[in-house]
C-alpha cells in the first residue's frame, strides 16, 4: 500500500509556513471533533460511500447532494451494482445534479474496479488517481478519509483557507500556486489523523472562512496564527483571475406531445460528446424553427421563457408545445411515456421549466394545462 508515489515537494511557502502554522493543527482537529456537521457519508465512511459523496459534491452544495446520496445508495449499494446499472437508470438517479459526465465516469471507474480489484476500491493514491473521474483532490480525499493514508485533499474551500492563513496574494487558479498550497497542506497533515484534518480544513472553509465576504474569524480555531484574520484583507483573499464571460445561446424548445389516450412526449438523445453528452432532451434548435426531421405542422402553444446557466454557456429558451398524432420517430428520437419518465428517462435541469410540467401535461388534455 502506498500513500502516493511522490509526495508534493516542500517548496518555500510550505517550508516557511508549515513551521508557523503546525502548532495550531491540534486546535483545528479539536474544533472539528467537537462540532462537525452530521453527514450521511460520515456515519459509515466506507470507501464506496466516501467516493460517491466526493464525486457528487464536486461543484455542488452539500444540501443539494443529501437527497441524491441517500437515493443512490439505496438503489446502488455497492460498486458491482453501480458497474451493472443501465446508463439510463444511472442518469435518472443523477437527474438534476448536473455535470452528468461525473456519473458516467463513476460507472466507468466502477467497471474497472470490479474487473481489476474485485469490486473494492484500491487503498492506494496512485491507483485511485488512475480511475476515470478521480483527480488529485478526490484521490486525496478517498485515500485519507476512507483509508487513513496521509494524502492532502485541496479543494476550493481549502485553497481559500490556506490563502488567508498565509496572506498569499497569488492567483489560486494558477497550477503552480495550487501545487504550493497542496505542498503546504501535505506539510501540515498529521499522519495519525489525515482524514479528520482534510475534512476539518474543508469544513472550516464551508462554515467559517466563507467566500466572497468577511469570514467569521471570531469562531475560527486558527485565528491566532492567521495572517489576515480580523482584517479587511480577509474578505479580499484569495486572489483569482476573473472568469471568462459565458457564450449566450438563444434556443427554442419544443414540447411535442402525442394525442393518444396515454399521452407520450417526444425526446431526443443528444450527441455522445460535448455539452450534456448522450442525455435525453426536449427537442430544441438555435434557429427558432422546428428540427427539419420532425413531420410537425399546426399552431403551437407558447410556453414560458426560461434561462439556464452552464459553466461556459447561457441558454435563453423560448418554449412551444405541440400536440400531434404520433409518428414514427426519426433516428435519435423516442416517444416516452409518463412511466418511463419516472424511472429511466432523465432530463437535464436546463429543461426544468418545461419538464416539471410533463407529468401533469401527459396526464390530462393538452388544452387544459397550457
Ligand atoms: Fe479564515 Fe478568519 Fe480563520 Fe483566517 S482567522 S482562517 S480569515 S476564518
Amino acid at each position: 500500500m502506498s500513500a502516493r508515489s511522490k509526495p508534493p515537494a516542500k517548496n518555500g511557502l510550505a517550508a516557511k509556513e508549515s513551521r508557523r502554522l503546525s502548532p495550531a493543527v491540534p486546535a483545528l482537529l479539536d474544533w472539528f471533533s467537537a462540532g462537525k456537521r452530521w453527514l450521511p457519508w460520515r456515519e459509515a465512511p466506507t470507501p464506496y460511500r466516501v467516493w460517491v459523496s466526493e464525486i457528487m459534491l464536486q461543484q455542488t452544495r452539500i444540501e443539494a447532494v443529501l437527497p441524491y446520496f441517500e437515493r443512490f445508495m439505496k438503489d446502488l449499494p455497492n460498486i458491482p451494482a453501480l458497474s451493472r446499472v443501465s446508463p439510463d437508470r444511472l442518469m435518472k438517479l443523477w437527474e438534476g445534479l448536473g455535470y452528468y459526465s461525473r456519473a458516467r465516469h463513476l460507472q466507468a471507474a466502477a467497471q474497472i474496479v470490479t474487473a481489476q480489484y474485485g469490486g473494492s476500491l484500491p487503498p492506494d493514491y496512485d491507483a485511485l488517481r488512475a480511475l476515470p473521474g478521480i483527480g488529485d483532490y478526490t484521490a486525496g480525499a478517498i485515500a485519507s478519509i476512507a483509508f487513513g493514508l496521509p494524502t492532502p485533499a485541496v479543494d476550493g474551500n481549502v485553497l481559500r483557507v490556506l490563502a488567508r492563513l498565509t496572506g498569499s496574494r497569488e492567483d489560486i487558479t494558477r497550477p503552480a500556486v495550487r501545487r504550493e498550497m497542496t505542498a503546504l497542506a501535505a506539510a501540515l497533515l498529521p499522519r495519525d489523523h489525515p482524514g479528520e484534518f482534510n475534512q476539518a480544513l474543508m469544513e472550516l472553509g464551508e462554515r467559517v472562512c466563507l467566500p466572497n465576504t468577511m469570514p467569521d474569524c471570531d469562531r475560527c480555531p486558527l485565528s491566532a496564527v492567521c495572517a489576515v484574520g480580523h482584517t479587511p484583507d480577509a474578505a479580499e483573499l484569495p486572489v483569482r483571475a476573473p472568469k471568462k464571460t459565458r457564450r449566450i445561446e438563444n434556443r427554442t424548445v419544443f414540447v411535442v406531445l402525442s394525442d393518444e389516450p396515454q399521452k407520450r412526449v417526444l425526446l431526443h438523445r443528444r450527441p455522445p460528446s460535448g455539452l450534456l453528452a448522450g442525455l435525453w432532451e426536449l427537442p430544441n434548435t438555435l434557429h427558432g424553427a422546428l428540427p427539419p426531421e420532425l413531420p410537425i405542422d399546426g399552431e403551437p402553444v407558447k410556453l414560458t421563457d426560461s434561462r439556464h446557466i452552464f459553466s461556459h454557456i447561457e441558454w435563453y429558451m423560448t418554449g412551444y408545445a405541440y400536440t400531434v398524432a404520433p409518428f414514427a420517430p426519426p433516428p435519435g428520437y423516442e416517444w416516452v411515456s409518463a412511466a418511463a419518465l419516472q424511472t429511466d428517462r432523465a432530463l437535464p435541469t436546463a429543461f426544468r421549466a418545461y419538464a416539471q410540467h410533463l407529468p401533469e401535461w401527459l396526464a390530462v388534455n393538452r388544452e387544459e394545462c397550457v
